[in-house]
């Protein structure tokens, strides 16, 4: 069979929904055959986040050089940070024909769609959004005013669940890795078709 092009990957939902923690598993897994793109922000880095591990960690007229010299596949302003993919990474991974992971949020993933419709589509949503609500304000990591902002936000974002290929619940996480993981696999399958 010819070599093909690796699968673009686009793991996306609502802020607090967990996907940075699904991610995470996926990824501590023995056999996962995907390759992490990690994203580009302006966000100030977390306590135990690394530069160059977590996230490229950029100022902000580092991030808008970035967006006029064309160096980003997506980018979109969340709660008052840019977050955008590198794209020369993702391209040269998919051109080796390995599999690219992408974790970001549903405008990103809204351009993607415009850009590379053939890419794979995978929401993860809450079990309901008072349960999303809880995740946010017991992960403790943002202020009150950052919380409900993410909370509006996480409003706008479940509405846009019809237009992914596949949504997965996260109520486990593990449970939820398996299934995204039999996703990928069933849909190199179905693209492998001659
Ligand atoms: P956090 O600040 O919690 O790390 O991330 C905030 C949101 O930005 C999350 O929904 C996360 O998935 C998303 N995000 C992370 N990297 C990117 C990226 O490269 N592009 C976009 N559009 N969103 C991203």
């Amino acid at each position: 069979m010819r070599k093909q092009k690796g699968l673009l990957i686009v793991l996306s939902g609502p802020s607090g929904v967990g996907k940075g923690t699904v991610r995470k598993e996926l990824f501590s897994q023995a056999g996962t055959n995907y390759e992490y793109s990690i994203s580009m922000t302006t966000r100030a880095p977390r306590e135990g986040e690394v530069d160059g591990v977590d996230y490229f960690f950029k100022s902000r007229v580092e991030f808008e050089e970035l967006i006029e010299q064309g160096g980003l596949l997506e980018h979109a302003e969340f709660v008052g940070n840019y977050y955008g993919t590198p794209l020369a990474y993702v391209n040269e991974t998919l051109e080796a024909g390995r599999d690219v992971f992408l974790e970001i949020e549903v405008q990103g993933a809204a351009q993607i769609r415009e850009k590379l419709p053939e890419a794979l589509f995978i929401f993860l949503a809450p079990p309901s959004l008072s349960e999303l609500q809880n995740r946010l304000i017991g992960r403790g990591t943002e202020t009150e005013d950052i919380i409900q902002k993410r909370i509006a936000t996480a409003r706008e974002e479940l509405e846009m669940m019809s237009l992914y290929d596949y949504v997965v619940e996260n109520d486990e996480i593990q449970k939820a890795c398996d299934k995204i993981n039999a996703i990928i696999v069933a849909e190199h399958c179905r693209r492998e078709r001659v």
